[in-house]
């Protein structure tokens, strides 16, 4: 299996508009951040993680000529307004790309891309999704097992994804302590740490940290990261075994 992180940015995305801070004005590529996703490759075919408001750059930076499921974690803009991108696929592919999330997220996407869901004119000129609601059961690709498993973002349930024994799970601020064994030895966790300052419904630096001791991941890689953070610092100063993920990187696993 193959990762690709398409974004490692909070939802304004980094360099922020408008902001002259030392992190968005930095030279250093590590500190440009787009919207958090993440591209899954295993046996030829390709997954994403959400469908970020970058997805279309994300996409041609990274060679992603198709696309065969995405796994929706929650409906917040930043993971779900790629979704008008995914029609240039469509063309291709011709068939609807199936999708994965819970039931809120399905409305929420509903009312966002409301034409994608009623008659029009421009019938397969938009993108076509196939909505298919997860109910905690695995979820089989060839070899891969894709588990979905329930986070907390604030009031929000939201899902996490495990794929075999590799987990992405952001925007949380809560592991629930039914998911928390599900969590426990990965191979690989990919988890969010938004920000040295507490934040209601993300996790910050310290909280991440807290969470991944009890996990004890064999590697861990933080993402969904905003302004207030330099890689080259925070990297230096996050312990063993986590690291700052940055757009472009990838991982074998
Ligand atoms: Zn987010
Ligand atoms: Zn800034
Ligand atoms: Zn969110």
């Amino acid at each position: 299996m193959k990762i690709t992180f398409l974004g490692t940015g909070a939802s304004p995305g980094i360099p922020m508009l408008g902001c002259e801070c030392s992190v968005c004005v930095s030279p250093n590529s590590k500190n440009k951040r787009l919207r958090a996703s993440i591209l899954v490759q295993n046996n030829g075919f390709n997954f994403l993680v959400d469908a970020s408001s970058d997805l279309r750059q994300q996409c041609l930076k990274n060679g992603v000529k198709n696309v065969d499921a995405i796994f929706f974690t929650h409906h917040h803009a930043d993971h779900i307004l790629g979704i008008e991108e995914l029609r240039a696929f469509y063309f291709f592919q011709k068939k609807a790309i199936p999708c994965y999330g819970n039931e809120e997220t399905f409305e929420e996407i509903k009312k966002t891309f409301h034409y994608i869901f009623q008659p029009t004119d421009y019938q397969g000129t938009v993108s076509q999704l196939d909505l298919l609601p997860v109910n905690g059961e695995p979820i089989n690709f060839s070899e891969l097992k894709i588990k979905p498993l329930e986070i907390d973002h604030g009031s929000l349930k939201i899902i996490g994804y495990k794929f075999n024994n590799v987990a992405y799970v952001t925007d949380c601020n809560n592991v629930p302590e039914k998911t928390e064994p599900e969590l426990k030895g990965l191979d690989l966790l990919i988890l969010n740490a938004l920000r040295y300052k507490p934040h209601t419904t993300h996790f910050n630096f310290e909280e991440a940290i807290k969470t991944v001791e009890r996990l004890k991941p064999k590697r861990v890689l933080f993402t969904h990261m905003n302004h207030e953070v330099d890689h080259e610092t925070a990297n230096k100063e996050v312990p063993a075994p986590i690291e700052l993920a940055y757009d472009g990187m990838t991982v074998e696993i």
